[in-house]
């Protein structure tokens, strides 16, 4: 199964996805379209080490909702523990992708929780579970938006 495939399982679009991009990079690319965004987020996708973080977080979500996590990881993730961290630690495998940019650009989406960051933030959300799911978001429409900086530095926007 593919990462949009899951993505999609879990309540999660790439349109939501590409629209944070289009939030993070219209300042800096006024000329940039939703279209270039979600293409964006698919070539994102597209990286083996991106499908695999997205695969690994979603199936830890999915073993804490069911309860078959080990303790004390059971708790920590249903909980959505704040000090818990291998959430963020597991989505910076995918800012790290595009360089440095994706880095603040993580940063400022962890903290605000803009649009479906913020919809899935487990806290808001009854029943499922996303203790991964609001990072691993956040780190791809991160990796998408750097990925444009780059284009556009490079001339290809
Ligand atoms: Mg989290």
């Amino acid at each position: 199964m593919t990462a949009e495939q899951r993505l999609a399982q879990r309540g999660v679009s790439l349109d939501e996805i590409a629209t944070l991009v289009l939030e993070l990079q219209q300042a800096y690319v006024p000329t940039l379209t939703m279209a270039e965004c979600r293409q964006s987020v698919e070539a994102v996708l597209a990286k083996h080490e991106v499908t695999n973080a997205l695969l690994t977080g979603i199936a830890l979500d999915e073993l804490a909702e069911r309860g078959q996590l080990p303790e004390p990881l059971q708790t920590i993730v249903a909980r959505d523990d704040p000090l818990f961290g291998i959430d963020e630690v597991l989505a910076l495998s995918i800012v790290n992708v595009y360089g440095s940019i994706g880095f603040t650009n993580f940063g400022y989406l962890d903290k605000v929780k803009p649009g479906v960051v913020g919809r899935v933030d487990a806290r808001r959300c009854g029943g499922q579970c996303n203790t991964f799911l609001d990072d691993l978001i956040a780190a791809v429409a991160a990796a998408a938006a750097a990925r444009i900086a780059h284009r556009q530095h490079d001339g290809d926007l």
